[in-house]
């Protein structure tokens, strides 16, 4: 890996501050842009090592406004299971690894993101029942793509301990078939919670995973501050990250500036509040049922005051909020909480909504009016959001092609940052959904797809003044893409798109040819 310092990138074509193909020098000044000047009137100093473009379009390195960069390493140290096409391969999967790798009673076996909306043979979630047939054995705990949704097989439901009523344990014919959401997850927990190294192994295959996708920035949406204190300690971080923390982590810090190892590259800002779970699971909460289960609207997982209470203390604590909530009575919900903090809050901070899938015209007035930023995630679009996809099954096509309005929320001005949520990681793959949303009218140009995924997302991460641009005084984070294909054909040639390098602080973390 050439981590050589570079003092200034030639020959780049700037697509998001230059329409035309003119050819441009940015000059570093050790880690930040020094410079940016007209190829032709850059002379080339002897001394200076300069690295060429050969007309390349340059962008800032891409910030990912909503990741879960442990999740996405610990993947490549346990089951994976985002490329399973069909139930029956599933099971297949468990059964070999059971039989495989020497398993106790304590040890659970992990697996991470089945998707059953991609399964070949029966498009339903997997139960206990079925993963008893392959490991009646020893405890087996599945995640779905989601995170909102495990399945477990009746063992690892002996061991869990799990009341028989949980609300939020799921039962066929009065009985738990192994089904758990949201709230009921915390009884799994301390059998799959990963160890510390584990942990700090994941962060490091992250950020090296980042950089190859041109990633130089991700927000953690439930970061483990402990993983980061280590991983800082030992030099592993080769990106930058922004920590959202969980609710118990604020309240212990009490302020945001209580916690800072290495301001430039990991800061903790925000704090991480769930209002809902995800359409996949049905526990989004929504104002109408779900149009495949109609007996279940979803689940608003705090009441009013308990949100509006612990939104109020954050905020004043000098945290800003990143409020999870997808469906549209969760939205209702997290309006109503940000009214009351804005008229009782001692001052108002920049806070952001995560994901609003079902967001309505309504809302958008109001996250203008509070000045909320959008976190949203185009990749969602074009993985569930076409016709015959996984949202026109939960909700009718009506309500479904409707879903992740972007253009509306740029029309109203309201800031949007992109990011990945991890399903799948990659701007470039995600941008294809903001250019193929199912509704014509709420496509975005791919200038302003491209623009959500530096720029906008680095406003929504509260570091617009360090990163998301290419200017003198920011920080040298810059992707170089091997080309962008003209817009009308962006979503059928995007795979064709590579990453040749990628540099964080002015050094190439990353270069294709290595
Ligand atoms: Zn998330």
């Amino acid at each position: 890996m050439g981590s050589e310092k570079v003092e200034a990138i030639v020959n780049a074509k700037l697509p998001l501050t230059d329409e035309g193909q003119r050819l441009w020098t940015i000059v570093f000044n050790s880690e930040r842009i020094a410079a940016v000047i007209p190829q032709n009137d850059f002379v080339r100093p002897e001394s200076k090592s300069v690295w060429d473009a050969k007309g390349c379009p340059v962008l800032p390195g891409f910030i990912d406004a909503h990741m879960h960069p442990i999740s996405m390493g610990l993947k490549k140290l346990r089951l994976d299971l985002s490329q399973v096409r069909s139930l029956h391969q599933l099971l297949q999967v468990v059964q070999d690894t059971v039989s495989r790798v020497p398993r106790s009673l304590s040890h659970f076996l992990i697996g991470y993101d089945w998707d059953e909306s991609l399964f070949e043979d029966e498009q339903r979630y997997p139960t206990r029942w079925d993963l008893d047939k392959v490991a009646p054995d020893f405890p087996v705990a599945l995640r779905r793509i989601d995170g909102h949704l495990w399945v477990v097989n009746t063992k690892a439901l002996q061991i869990m301990n799990l009341p028989e009523d949980h609300p939020f344990a799921f039962k066929t014919q009065g009985q738990l078939n192994g089904l758990i959401a949201d709230e009921a997850i915390r009884f799994l927990q301390p059998f799959v919670e990963p160890t510390l190294d584990e942990k700090c192994e994941a962060l490091r295959i992250a950020s090296q995973i980042a950089l190859e996708h041109g990633v130089t920035t991700m927000a953690d949406l439930f970061a483990d501050l402990e993983v980061y204190e280590n991983a800082v300690k030992s030099g592993d971080l080769m990106t930058r990250f922004v920590c959202c923390v969980p609710t118990a982590t604020a309240q212990q810090l009490k302020a945001p500036l209580n916690w800072s190892i290495d301001k430039e590259r990991c800061e903790a800002k925000f704090v991480k509040l769930f209002l809902d779970g995800s359409i996949g699971a049905h526990t989004a909460a929504m104002r109408e049922p779900y149009a495949d289960m109609p007996s279940e609207p979803g689940r608003l997982i705090l009441r009013d005051r308990t949100a509006e209470g612990l939104m109020l203390e954050l905020n004043d604590m000098g945290w800003s909020l990143a409020i999870h909530a997808i469906g549209d009575l969760a939205i209702d919900q997290a309006i109503e909480a940000f009214r009351f903090v804005r008229m009782e809050g001692k001052r108002f901070l920049r806070h952001r909504l995560e994901h609003i899938e079902v967001l309505r015209p309504e809302h958008i007035g109001w996250m203008r009016r509070l000045c909320l930023v959008a976190s949203m995630q185009p990749n969602f679009v074009i993985r569930w959001q076409q016709k015959g996809g996984l949202y026109e099954v939960r909700l009718g096509w009506e309500r479904a092609k409707q879903m992740n309005p972007f253009a509306s929320v740029l029309k109203a001005n309201v800031p949007l940052a992109f990011g990945s949520d991890g399903m799948p990681f990659g701007p470039i793959y995600g941008i294809v959904g903001a250019l193929m949303h199912p509704e014509p009218n709420e496509r975005l140009s791919l200038h302003q797809a491209l623009l959500a995924y530096t720029q906008g997302a680095a406003f929504a991460c509260r570091i617009e003044n360090q990163v998301g641009t290419i200017a003198p005084g920011k920080l040298a984070d810059i992707v170089v893409l091997s080309h962008l294909p003209d817009e009308q054909v962006f979503a059928d040639e995007w795979q064709s798109v590579q990453v040749v390098a990628t540099f964080v602080s002015g050094e190439p973390k990353f270069l294709q040819d290595e």
